[in-house]
């Protein structure tokens, strides 16, 4: 609490010492704070897409470019207004990120910085390059903006719109994180397991770029009217990598890294620009070659760039993260029917899996049903985990048929299985291991939420928000894990973590719940307290196939068993018979037992 007193201080005092700057600050100090928050604009739009969503653009400054070309031809060539020019900007550089992102989105990892480095540098030739566009020359007499009939001409009253957009900008994107569409944009990284949730991991990158786009935009917006003169220079390749160090040397999982970064930069951009020459003798972009070595420096050191180190130095929290805790209770959330007791939850038929010339599935048989633990065991590299990714979707089965509720799933993506009622743990814990244990489970009831990134920026959704949280902490209380739900989840040791992987599924509501060795990494007495919640379960009619390598675990839990070897089917039956099944005692348990 302290601690959170003193950052909301820190950030008073700088809200303060901003908004007197323009009364008392030399013209030369104002132009300069002007241009940090054009560019902690981008910058933030940059900590977006490849701090949270891992992915990087190098072509931020063409949309800069695009909005400030937008306005000067619009208002001087049409007449028309500032104000129009803005929405005309951002439908523009909507339907450019949309296209962009279509087309380098959907492929694999760098086809989006290349795909913005050809963007970036065509688009800086148009502008170059269309005589309608005025050439190299630019275009001049941008009209100032005005607001409420009050011109906004000289820097320093602009200065206040630049600010103010800025902190709108920092503070929505603040409460867009921090919400249910953030925590999916903040796991995109993890995509198996995102999609595997049930969320769409391709959306969430589009939207992110597209906020990218737009902050980089409207920065172009304010620069023309700042400025009141473009040409193509400030929006060209190298500007865009300009962005990006400034993004990742102040730090790109942190909003308040992007005006950091943006102030550092534009700093020692003055300084070496300054000495770099008299120190070499020569002219040249030599601030370029600093910048370059250090982003490498950072990159190596502090992943995360200079801001939390800032945070460190300073000892006080970064005020985003705003240290919630305790969970306000909410309404519980809907949940879906449950299917009746006994009946047939999942089938697998005759199901295959090859890699290559191997089989790791060879014709497997199975059914779960409503109520009952069914337990896949067999040694290691038998092909349990394969099962589980074809019946869950996340590596589809290559021959078979699979039934999940009656209807076939074998043809349907992770993501689609999780909209049916099916939810899994995973073998390999797959957590944001930053994000706290809540924020980690709540991930699970993605799908029972319903508001968007916008409402969520405009803090709209609180109310649903309440309740998925609050449904978080419920399973986590249940699991055992009510002491932990603010702490990070790479915190935890790894059986904890076991768990929260097991909460997270419960929080989507499963009809089916399929658990890969969750008590691995426990100690006894968490066993036996996840044995006793796995019973309580499947009293409350739920499914449940589990694949564990403890045999107590399982034969004291599971109702039927099926042994697996080579990918094969060896045996099924009662825990008492596999037990003393001959066929099992010599492949599988043989040797242990006796
Ligand atoms: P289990 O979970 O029973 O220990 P797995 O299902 O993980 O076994 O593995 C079964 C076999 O399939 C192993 O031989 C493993 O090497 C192979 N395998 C699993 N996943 C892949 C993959 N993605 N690509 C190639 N081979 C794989
Ligand atoms: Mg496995």
């Amino acid at each position: 609490m302290a601690a959170l007193l003193t950052s909301n201080r820190v950030l008073i005092a700088f809200l303060l010492g901003l908004a007197m700057l323009p009364l008392f600050a030399a013209q030369f100090t104002v132009t300069i704070v002007n241009y940090i928050g054009l560019y902690a604009l981008v910058a933030l739009g940059l900590v977006l897409l490849t701090g949270i969503g891992g992915l990087t653009s190098f072509g931020q400054a063409a949309f800069v470019g695009l909005g400030a070309y937008a306005t000067a031809y619009l208002t001087t060539r049409h007449g028309m207004s500032p104000w129009g020019t803005l929405i005309v900007g951002m439908v523009i550089t909507t339907a450019v990120s949309l296209a962009l992102g279509f087309i380098t989105l959907r492929l694999s990892g760098h086809f989006l910085p290349l795909g913005t480095i050809a963007w970036g540098i065509s688009l800086y030739f148009i502008f170059g390059n269309v005589q309608a566009l005025g050439g190299h020359g630019g275009i001049d007499g941008i009209p100032p903006v005005d607001l409420f009939g009050l011109e906004l001409g000289s820097s320093r009253a602009f200065f206040y719109v630049i600010w103010i957009t800025l902190l709108a900008a920092i503070i929505t994107t603040q409460n867009m994180l921090d919400s249910r569409e953030g925590r999916a944009m903040r796991c995109l990284r993890a995509m198996t397991m995102t999609e595997a949730m049930g969320i769409n991991t391709l959306r969430y990158r589009m939207v992110l770029f597209m906020i990218a786009a737009q902050f980089a935009c409207v920065s172009g917006w304010l620069y023309a009217h700042l400025q009141r003169f473009v040409n193509p220079t400030p929006f060209s390749l190298g500007q865009g990598i300009e962005y990006l160090f400034m993004a990742v040397l102040g730090g790109a999982s942190a909003v308040w890294g992007a005006v950091f970064g943006a102030t550092a930069v534009s700093f020692l951009k003055e300084w070496l620009q300054d000495w770099l020459p008299k120190l070499l003798g020569a002219t040249g972009n030599f601030e370029m070659v600093v910048f370059g070595l250090l982003t490498i420096v950072v990159l190596h050191r502090a992943r995360d760039g200079l801001w939390p180190i800032l945070l460190r130095v300073f000892a006080i929290v970064a005020p985003q993260r705003q240290q919630m805790r305790e969970v306000e209770p909410a309404l519980p959330l809907p949940r879906r029917d449950a299917p009746a007791p006994g009946s047939e939850v999942l089938r697998v038929i005759e199901v295959t899996k090859r890699f290559g010339g191997l089989v790791a599935n060879n014709k497997m048989n199975l059914t779960v049903r409503a109520g009952e633990v069914m337990a896949l065991i067999g040694p290691n590299g038998a092909g349990k985990s394969t099962l589980f990714n074809c019946i869950s979707g996340v590596n589809p089965a290559t021959e078979g048929e699979i039934r999940f509720m009656g209807k076939r799933i074998d043809q349907l993506g992770s993501r689609e299985i999780a909209k049916l009622g099916m939810s899994r743990s995973f073998q390999h814990v797959r957590l944001n291991q930053d994000m706290t244990v809540l924020e980690n489970a709540a991930i699970g009831a993605h799908l029972r939420g319903r508001k968007n990134f916008v409402q969520s920026a405009w803090r709209l959704d609180r109310e649903e928000e309440r309740r998925l949280l609050w449904e978080a902490a419920h399973q986590l209380q249940r699991c055992g894990l009510g002491e932990h739900l603010f702490d990070t989840c790479g915190s935890l040791p790894l059986g904890k973590q076991r768990i929260v992987e097991i909460a997270r599924a419960l929080c989507s509501d499963p009809t089916l719940l399929l658990l890969d060795e969750p008590a691995a990494g426990l100690r006894h007495l968490e066993k036996r307290a996840l044995a006793e919640l796995l019973a309580k379960l499947r009293g409350e009619g739920m499914a449940i196939l589990l694949v564990e390598h403890d045999m107590d675990f399982v034969m004291g839990l599971a109702d039927r068993v099926l042994v697996m070897e080579f990918g094969e089917y060896l045996a099924e039956g009662l825990p008492q018979e596999i037990q003393t099944n001959p066929k099992v005692l010599e492949a599988y348990l043989g040797g242990v037992d006796e």
